[in-house]
This record gives structure tokens, sequence and C-alpha cells, in this order.
């Protein structure tokens, strides 16, 4: 059983003005964000939280912090699928033996984001909630097909990562929402493909997830491409995802949808790479994960 080591005991100077409430259930957490309205805002690990506190990006009168929240942090094999509590931290995921035998690309994903002081104190819910386009697990996860349950006043709704990236920084999340577990089926192949322009430590500049199924004669049945970090929201182009099934993963058919890949997303352009780049280098990282799929990855 993971264990829930996000707590704040130590606020620093300019979160004095701030009050800390720590409610011990999501329903809670809720409640208190009906309560405070838009005075408030939630924090899981705070990486970005507290990034977006000293840079003035944001003026809360109320953080309502996840960090004394029980149980929240499971990783469970169910019929269904990995189910991942949304206060799992990174660094426990990528570790976790659940989820390399589950998902050994899935854990790989997680293993790659910044560095190990990040990863120790970041969420997997605060990740996916934070919905900044420079990030590894969106990418992966919505091309694995996950969904993620979050709770509000009204009660629990289930929402499909495909729906849940709205733009930059913005979910499908009503603000008095929070995001409580992760569910994730299960795929007999993946790939998750990560392309650092800057330090190794750094954000993507792409992020290419793969999630595939092959038939006994290594027909493929079924195939997801998210591509993440080149643009605003995780992408997926279906009508190349459809060139797959039904076929081998011949060469042709491998280069034919990472060239689809690369001409129809619209790449953006920041310190990472230009539009330009970024078009060459899905076309470059959709095959080198296409490969590992077709070669039998997982
Ligand atoms: C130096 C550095 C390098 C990084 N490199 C990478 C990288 O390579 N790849 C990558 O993917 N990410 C990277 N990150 C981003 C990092 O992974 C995220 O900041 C982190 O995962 C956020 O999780 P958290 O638990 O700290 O969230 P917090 O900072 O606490 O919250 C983030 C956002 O989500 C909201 N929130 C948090 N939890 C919930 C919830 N359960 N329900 C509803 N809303 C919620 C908060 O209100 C806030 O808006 C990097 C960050 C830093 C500082």
């Amino acid at each position: 059983m993971e264990v829930c080591r996000h707590h704040h005991d130590e606020v620093p100077k300019f979160m004095n003005q701030i009050k800390f409430l720590e409610p011990t259930t999501f329903a809670e957490a809720s409640a208190l964000l009906v309560e405070h309205g838009d005075e408030a805002k939630v924090i899981a690990g705070g990486v970005s939280v507290t990034l977006m506190l000293q840079q003035k990006l944001i003026a809360p009168s109320v953080l309502v912090s996840l960090g004394r929240i029980g149980g929240g942090d499971f990783i469970r094999r169910e019929s269904d699928g990995l189910h991942i509590g949304a206060l799992a931290i990174l660094h426990d995921l990528e570790r976790s033996q659940s989820v390399r035998e589950f998902c050994p690309s899935l854990a790989h994903a997680f293993s790659v984001v910044g560095n190990v002081r990040v990863r120790n104190q970041a969420t997997l819910g605060g990740n996916l909630s934070a919905a900044d386009y420079a990030a590894d697990p969106p990418a992966m996860l919505t091309a694995l097909g996950a969904h993620i349950q979050a709770l509000g006043p009204d009660g629990t709704r289930e929402i499909a990562l495909d729906e849940f990236f709205l733009g930059f920084y913005t979910t499908a999340l009503q603000p008095t929402e929070v995001l409580t577990e992760i569910i994730v089926p299960a795929w007999p192949r993946a790939s998750y493909q990560k392309f650092l322009s800057l330090s190794a430590e750094g954000r993507p500049c792409l992020a290419v997830g793969v999630a595939a199924d092959f038939d006994s004669g290594n027909e493929c049945k079924d195939l997801r491409i998210a591509v993440g970090a080149a643009v605003e929201t995780p992408q997926r182009v279906t009508e190349a995802e459809a060139m797959a099934r039904g076929s081998i993963l011949t060469d042709e058919l491998v280069a034919a949808i990472a060239e689809e890949y690369s001409q129809r997303l619209d790449p953006l352009t920041d310190v990472r790479g230009s539009a330009w780049y970024r078009r060459e280098m899905i076309r470059v990282f959709v095959k080198r994960a296409l490969d590992e799929v077709r070669n039998g990855n997982r």
C-alpha cells in the first residue's frame, strides 16, 4: 500500500495570508470548494500550485489541501483495468509492481517526468488536473483510453481523458469538483516515447503514447496513438489509427500512419522547438512507437 507523503507541515512565508484547509475526505474537499467559490484553490502535491503562487499567477485566499485525505493514493487491479487514486505520487507509481506488471510503458511514462524531486511530490491527479501541455502522463493515459472519476456536489461522474483536456491549463472539471481516481483499461501492447530537446530532466518537446492489440496472425485489431506536448492537448488522428485496423503493420503502413500524424496535427512553437521541427519529430517518434508495439513492446 502506497503511503501519502505530501503533507504540508511547513507552509512557505508567502502563504501566511492564505487560509490552509485540510479536509479528510474528497466529499469534504468538494464541499469546501462550494463554500469558498472563486476564493479557493485545490492543492495536492503542490508542485505547480506553489510555483503559481510564487509567480503571483494565482491569488487564492483559501487553499483546499488534499494532503490529509486518507487512502486516496491506492493502486489496485480490478476486472476493468488499473485503478489509481488521484493522490498516488508519480515516484510510487513508477516503482509500483502493479503498474509495471499492468503496463510497463505506463510505468516508464511516470518515470520520465521531470526529476526525482518533482516525482516525489507530484500526484497523478495533480499532473492531469494541471493540464500543462508539456507533460508526460496525459499523452500515455489518453492513448490507453483511460478515464477519470470526478466528485462534486452532485455526486460522482466519469470523464474520458479524450474529453478531459479542453485547452491550455483547462480541464472539463467544474470548479467544485475534485479528481478522485484514474481508471486505465488493459492493453496487450503499448509504447511511450518522450522526446526531449533541452535538458535530460526537462519537460517533453513531444510525447507519443501508443496502445495496440494484435491477433494471433499479427494483424492489428485496435490501435490508439496520442500525441502530446507538441500540441495544446493530447491529440489523436482517428483516420490514421483506422488505417492500421485489420492490417499487418508493415514498414510502409507504419510510415504512412506516422506521415498522417505529422501532416494532420498543428504543432505549436515554444522554447522546446518550432512547429516545423515538431512536425518532423512527430513523424520520427510515431514511427518509433509503432515499431515498438509491432515488435511486442508492452
Ligand atoms: C521542474 C519541473 C519539471 C517538471 N517536469 C515535468 C515533466 O517532465 N513531465 C510532466 O508531466 N510534468 C512535469 N512537471 C509538472 C509536474 O509533474 C506537475 O506540476 C505535478 O504533477 C502536479 O501535481 P501536484 O500533485 O503537485 O499538483 P498541484 O500543484 O497541487 O496542483 C496542480 C493543479 O491541479 C489542481 N489539482 C490538483 N489535484 C487535484 C484534484 N485531485 N482534483 C482537482 N484539481 C486538482 C490544482 O488546483 C492545480 O490547479 C514538472 C514540474 C516542475 C516544477
